[in-house]
């Protein structure tokens, strides 16, 4: 591990969610001698056309598995239900403990504008935990931990008021990345969404803005937006 990079969590709504929107990232960062983890908080066992989620369940889950040994990480999945999944505080304590365990110096979350109430719930609680974590409260296991930092990769669901604050060059890892989605099903050719076609296009669009070929677009949650710095970055 390199201390210069930092550590991070990424938490998605469903499996695929992180791998998809967030993989790139991870991969960079693991690339450069840092650690992560990715936390599935439902399986998006209901969400195949024919398949009953009793089957895609564990079936997705072997996925990420394979998805997280390419892009280098660990991954852990919590036992809440896809269809109907709303946060709630035994989710929010689940999240407050792990953040508290694996001591992320940043976490990757939902934006909080998206078209799918499932993702809008995972990025509220993700931000309540985060807050949380940072607090002794004796409801929660584990030594208080402050993440430095919350960013919110491009996730085509989540649009509304998107707009990246920084760029990462993934340029290097994009092969990393595209190899392991292709461990989901979800991501060979869904019926009702192109995915890779969505997410590599948008990285290539994000890249030429920046000059590179591959970029991921990050946002800032606003409350995590004020940001102290010694001199102007430039
Ligand atoms: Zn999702």
């Amino acid at each position: 591990m390199t201390e210069s990079v930092p550590s991070i969590l990424a938490v998605g709504a469903h499996t695929g969610d992180a791998e998809v929107s967030m993989g790139a990232v991870i991969a960079r960062h693991a690339r450069a001698g840092g650690r992560a983890t990715i936390c599935h908080l439902t399986l998006g066992e209901g969400g195949h056309p024919s398949k009953p989620p009793e089957v895609y369940g564990p079936q997705r889950q072997e996925e990420t598995k394979a998805s997280a040994r390419i892009l280098g990480c660990d991954v852990v999945w919590f036992p809440f239900a896809d269809i109907g999944f709303a946060g709630g505080p035994e989710c929010l304590r689940m999240l407050v403990e792990l953040i508290r365990k694996v001591k992320p110096d940043v976490v990757l979350s939902h934006w909080p504008g998206s078209l799918h109430s499932g993702h809008n719930h995972a990025g509220d609680v993700t931000l309540h935990a985060v807050e949380v974590a940072g607090f002794r409260n004796p409801a929660f296991e584990g030594e208080p931990h402050r993440v430095k930092a919350v960013y919110c990769p491009e996730n085509w669901e989540d649009p509304f008021h998107f707009v990246p604050a920084l760029y990462l060059d993934v340029s290097d890892v994009i092969d990393v990345w595209e190899k392991s989605c292709l461990e989901h099903e979800l991501f060979q050719g869904a019926p009702f969404f192109p995915y890779l076609q969505y997410y590599k296009g948008a990285m290539s669009a994000h890249g030429a803005r920046v000059r590179c070929r591959y970029a991921v677009g990050l946002a800032v949650p606003p409350v995590y937006a004020p940001r102290k710095v010694e001199i102007l970055p430039f």
